[in-house]
């Protein structure tokens, strides 16, 4: 079966890590599911982009992406003086990708600021489209702001927003609620998980956060009813929805972490607790991630461009080559997934770093991106 990929190289240190880490991921898939093939075609952003069209993100790349199943990127800086403010978020919206799905555990060897990072086991569905996000906002005393306050005054009968204050608006609607917490308990129920937790921020912000709660428990029972139970009314052999308020989900990713499989949760939430997750397992620099739309999964390095280390071969290709398993795992290739995701933990167990873990490793041999990248491919 051959799948196309579509890649962006990305920015910084973008060229280097894919260097290092494509020819493991063809490597995984040659060597444990040979019945698969990779396209691997190339699609311009960034400042690659910008070189060869003038625009950071041409109407060809987004083109092609609008049919595309596969693609991966990587780290794409902000574009100076385009008039773009993220590339980033233009392709979050651009496509739709109302999903960012961050899974969570720990590599053996890796010494993180928790006693027991191993029990960090989670997959976080954070709600990528809507939100503080949507980017309604308005500076405080601007024409704009002074409109909206005095609306809201005058019109609504909300007199507690000061006429100097700074507005943004937050929408969170139902469609856009469901399609995130129904993709979610897809994930839970296919892999046989025991729970799925709505993480918001409901007890404050009831018509925003706590719809988002309601929906989410509304769309288990509707949709998934025989297959779903509450923490109220368990039922054996059922995936268990529960929800927790998004600070008490902090203090329960420390203290009970194993309790927790599956979040699904709105946009900023998502945002805070996906990196405090990656960094309680101590991997920030090796976290891989995939936004997803109804029709497309793009992988992507969440990390960004490291400008001051790029093109001196000191980057950490390890969240691409994990990124590269979570593609392989979804194209169906399961078991090279598998031998790639082991093949990089392996490499750190045995204490081979690059420089941005060896910190975090006691007795660390620091080696260069393309030396990371040949000793990984050596394990699979
Ligand atoms: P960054 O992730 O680029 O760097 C933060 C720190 O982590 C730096 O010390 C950097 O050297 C280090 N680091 C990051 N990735 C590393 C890797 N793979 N190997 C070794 N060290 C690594 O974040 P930043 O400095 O805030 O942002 C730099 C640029 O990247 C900005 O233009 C930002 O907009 C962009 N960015 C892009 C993405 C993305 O494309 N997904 C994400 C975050 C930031």
């Amino acid at each position: 079966m051959r799948t196309t990929v579509y890649w962006i190289e990305g920015d910084g240190i973008g060229p280097e890590i894919w260097r290092a880490a494509r020819p493991v991921i063809d490597a995984a898939l040659a060597a444990a599911a040979p019945e698969h093939a990779l396209e691997w075609v190339e699609l311009l952003a960034g400042e690659k982009a910008v070189k060869a069209t003038g625009s950071p993100l041409p109407e060809a790349t987004l083109q092609t992406l609008r049919t595309a199943a596969v693609a991966m990127k990587g780290p794409l800086g902000t574009p100076v003086g385009t008039g773009i403010r993220s590339l980033n978020v233009a392709l979050r919206q651009g496509l739709d990708l109302y999903a960012c799905i961050r899974p969570v555990a720990h590599l053996p060897g890796l010494e993180t600021p928790v006693k027991h990072p191993e029990r960090v086991n989670m997959v976080i569905f954070r709600e990528n489209t809507e939100d503080v996000y949507a980017g309604v906002e308005f500076a405080a005393c601007t024409p704009e702001a002074r409109k909206l306050v005095t609306f809201l005054r005058e019109e609504l009968g909300v007199s507690k927003v000061p006429e100097t204050a700074a507005v943004g608006i937050k929408p969170m609607t139902e469609e856009g609620s469901k399609r995130l917490v129904r993709r979610a308990l897809r994930f839970a129920l296919e892999r046989g998980l025991p729970s799925l937790t709505l993480v918001h921020k409901g007890n404050i912000m009831k018509f925003t956060e706590g719809a988002f709660r309601q929906w989410g428990y509304d769309v288990a029972a509707q949709e998934f009813g025989d297959r779903t139970c509450t923490e109220k009314e368990p039922l054996p052999g059922r995936l268990v929805v529960k929800d927790r308020i998004a600070d008490a989900m902090f203090q329960e990713a420390l203290l009970r972490p194993e309790q927790y499989q599956v979040l699904a949760t709105p946009n900023l939430n998502g945002d805070y607790l996906s990196d405090a997750l990656a960094a309680q397992v101590g991997g920030l620099g090796l976290a891989p991630g995939v936004n997803m739309s109804d029709t497309l999964a793009f992988f992507e390095a969440t990390h960004g461009t490291a400008p001051t280390i790029a093109g001196q071969d000191k980057a950490n290709p390890g969240s691409i080559l994990l990124c590269g398993a979570l593609m392989l795992e979804h194209i169906g290739a399961a078991a090279a997934a598998e031998r790639l995701r082991k093949a990089v933990a392996k490499a750190i167990a045995a204490r081979t770093v690059t420089q941005d873990l060896a910190d975090q490793v006691p007795g660390a041999r620091v080696v260069g991106c393309r030396e990371f990248g040949e000793i990984v491919g050596g394990l699979l």
